[in-house]
């Protein structure tokens, strides 16, 4: 036996790889598809899966507690004492739709290991940030028989369908999941360089349609005399923005602050590559957008508005003389600190409601709304993630903001109101995609990862 804690802790990680490996392709098998109704029962059975785990390892209060949607996976161990840290662990076990199926060289929840990777939906996004964080508890349990921190684990079902009903349950649950951090273990890295992820935006997303006559008509007999709901669908997306890419919605910008200084710094480190990497997946050389702003700025710290499809009337091949019965378009914002999403939302319907007339009838939906944040990238908390990252993979995590969207973040922040930062235990690639893989080189490196943080806290 080892004296050292973290030693012992980690000789029991070491020692027990294969079976963890083994263990895993359990829960992968369980198609927990959180977005399909038809998996409703799978994704439950997962949830039950991971609380018998967290049972058998002696996590306390393992439940599955219920939301409006698919249901959350509660467990903790509170016996590190008043002093030592109380942090919330984030993972999700619910997974995206497997579709192509065909494109899949074996079956998605078939797990199956080829040249050192395991294949399976949900390998790297994001079982592993549950598996992994067990097995970092069970290894330090284990070896020890006590935890250096305080921790409670969170686990959601409904992730990947942008985590609807998640909000109404934090809020509903604030003191059993009150703690002083929260860390987010979501995907992961694909190369030799572990990732942190610095900062999400916030993102609205709407529907709006318009309404004219009860049906399509001719448009010999009734066009210039009955007015045309695509005309206004045009008018109403070519307002959205000047010829510079200023959004034009009143208001917009007004809540926008400036970009703390650590992320000021990390914008202007990531500029060139995020330009190359830009080139790269989209076949273009010019970008366009804001011109007081540099790519990265644009990519990850100011707002956007986009039109993600603009429907109605006659779209077939050829001519076909009709006059629209109704005509609409979808878009997206993303936000960035300090935009309040229902703020952004209410803004927008006030700009669309502004083009009403008594001609055509307009209707706007909100489908979705979630904060920007910005996670902690320096000061203690980072330091402990980075500092297991620096142990483990032999270099510092590279920080990268996202362009993209995380809700929980922005509901720990804003609900609980707590700090976040992020530490991935995924290392591969496909997530989302045919052939998800975890490489399973660095399933060791990243539960001592986990077991190095967890001790890293307690300092
Ligand atoms: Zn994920």
């Amino acid at each position: 036996m080892n004296d050292v804690p973290l030693e012992a802790s980690l000789a029991y990680a070491h020692a027990h790889t294969e079976a963890f490996i083994e263990q895993y392709k359990e829960l992968l098998r369980i198609p927990s598809i959180g977005a399909d109704p038809a998996y409703r029962d799978d994704v439950r059975r997962a949830a039950e899966w991971i609380v018998a785990e967290m049972q058998r390892l002696g996590i306390e209060h393992a439940q599955v507690l219920d939301t409006a949607g698919q249901p959350a996976v509660y467990g903790d161990y509170l016996h590190a004492g008043e002093d030592a840290p109380t942090v919330l662990l984030y993972a999700h076990y619910d997974v995206q739709p497997v579709d192509p199926l065909d494109l899949w060289v074996a079956p998605p929840f078939k797990p199956d290991i080829r040249d050192g990777k395991l294949f399976a939906r949900g390998a790297i996004d994001d079982k592993s940030g549950v598996f992994l964080h067990l097995k970092a508890f069970e290894s330090t349990m284990v070896a020890n028989g006590t935890l250096p921190i305080n921790v409670k684990f969170i686990f959601e079902g409904e992730e990947e369908s942008g985590s609807p009903t998640m909000e109404a349950f934090i809020e509903a649950h604030k003191a059993l999941l009150a703690a002083d951090v929260a860390v987010i273990s979501d995907g992961g890295s694909s190369d030799e360089t572990p990732r942190m992820m610095a900062s999400v935006r916030g993102i609205v997303t709407g529907e709006v349609r318009v309404y004219g006559p009860k049906r399509d008509l001719h448009s010999g007999s009734f066009g210039g005399v009955v007015h045309n709901p695509t005309h206004m669908v045009g008018k109403m997306v070519a307002a959205l923005h000047d010829d510079e890419g200023r959004i034009q919605i009143p208001g917009f910008y007004d809540d926008v602050v400036p970009v703390s200084e650590a992320q000021q710094a990390l914008i202007a480190a990531n500029e060139e590559s995020a330009i190359a990497d830009a080139r790269e997946q989209t076949g273009l050389e010019t970008f366009w957008g804001v011109p007081d702003y540099t790519y990265y700025e644009r990519a990850t710290a100011r707002p956007t508005c986009d039109v993600n499809g603009i429907f109605g009337g006659y779209q077939g091949m050829g001519a076909k003389t009709v006059l629209p019965a109704e005509a609409g378009f979808k878009l997206s914002m993303r936000l960035v600190d300090n935009q309040d999403p229902k703020d952004i939302a209410a803004k927008f319907e006030a700009f669309i409601n502004s083009f009403t007339c008594d001609t055509l009838k307009i209707d706007i939906k909100i489908l979705s709304s979630s904060w920007s944040a910005e996670t902690l990238v320096s000061g203690p908390v980072a330091q402990a993630v980075i500092d297991a990252y620096t142990a483990t993979w032999g270099k510092a995590p590279k920080m990268e903001r996202a362009g993209g969207s995380v809700p929980i973040i922005g509901m720990f922040q804003h609900v609980l109101d707590i700090p976040v930062t992020s530490m991935g235990l995924g290392h591969g690639s496909n997530g989302h995609s045919p052939n998800e893989y975890f490489d399973l080189e660095y399933f060791g490196t990243n539960i001592d990862t986990a077991i190095h943080f967890l001790y890293n806290m307690a300092k």
